[in-house]
């Protein structure tokens, strides 16, 4: 699967809590036939919005579902899930992102948790020359699907048309960024213009002020609460130790990570 790593590689290996940002976005099915195939994860969320095309996931927990356009997925991995996301599309546009929330200590060991939002689910607000779809948290009086989360996220789909403004206030403790998906998008006071594929991070407890001035401004909003301890990652598993990684790989090696191995 051919992707755009805006969080997690060496430019912004992470914005606490999100510890990965993936944009896939392709119309060559090379690019994304190959898919996601069965894979563990332990100690961290991970999160799926659709923008374009299909894909179909699988769990060790027995979930099965079809992610279409406008759909998310908000999974809790706590102690271990095997996992798959294949393509449902032999050709067209594939594009979608790929979020990673960690857990806190005291959750990583969670029983796995699995949020399938279909597309009718997520609240859409229409503001003067802006329209929101909110994936997760409150905003304008309106509420997101997605439940019971640890770092309180609020997750939004903005896009604004040439001449609008919207302002998000992001939460006091929250950590927040901006992810341009089209177009352009000028953000905060300073009015920095910041493009499809790029990445702006926000402070925390302000109002920050999106404005377009470009044909279109498309954009995830999406911030949540920090959680400030120590990062142990590799491959799938997010721990706080390198000994809590080493467990994860060898439950994995052994069949002990999901439930009932
Ligand atoms: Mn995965």
């Amino acid at each position: 699967m051919r992707l755009r790593r805006a969080i997690g590689g060496a430019a912004v290996p992470m914005v606490d809590p999100f510890l990965l940002l993936d944009d896939f976005k392709s119309d060559d099915p090379a690019d994304y036939a190959a898919g996601f195939p069965t894979h563990p994860h332990r100690g961290v969320e991970t999160v799926t919005y659709m923008i374009e095309g299909a894909m179909e996931h699988r769990d060790s927990v027995g979930n099965r579902g079809r992610l279409g356009p406008g759909a998310a997925q908000w999974m809790t991995a706590g102690r271990g899930i095997l996992h798959s996301e294949m393509p449902e599309q032999e050709r067209g546009l594939m594009w979608g992102l790929q979020l990673w929330v960690n857990l806190p200590a005291a959750h990583k060991m969670v029983r796995p948790r699995y949020q399938d939002i279909a597309p009718a689910a997520i609240p859409e607000i229409a503001r003067e020359k802006a329209r929101v779809r909110l994936v997760a948290g409150t905003a304008w009086g309106a509420e997101g699907p997605v439940r019971g989360i640890d770092v309180g996220p609020t997750m939004l789909d903005v896009a604004i048309e040439r001449g609008g403004t919207l302002d998000v206030a992001i939460g006091a403790e929250d950590s927040a960024f901006v992810y341009v998906l089209d177009g352009a998008l000028r953000v905060g006071p300073d009015r920095r213009e910041v493009r499809e594929r790029e990445l702006a991070v926000l402070g925390a407890g302000e109002v920050c002020r999106l404005a377009c001035d470009a044909t279109v401004g498309r954009a995830m909003v999406v911030a949540a609460r920090a959680i400030g301890e120590p990062v142990a990652r590799r491959g799938p598993f997010v721990m706080n130790t390198e000994e809590e990684l080493g467990r994860a790989y060898e439950d994995h090696r052994t069949g002990r990570l999901v439930e009932g191995g």
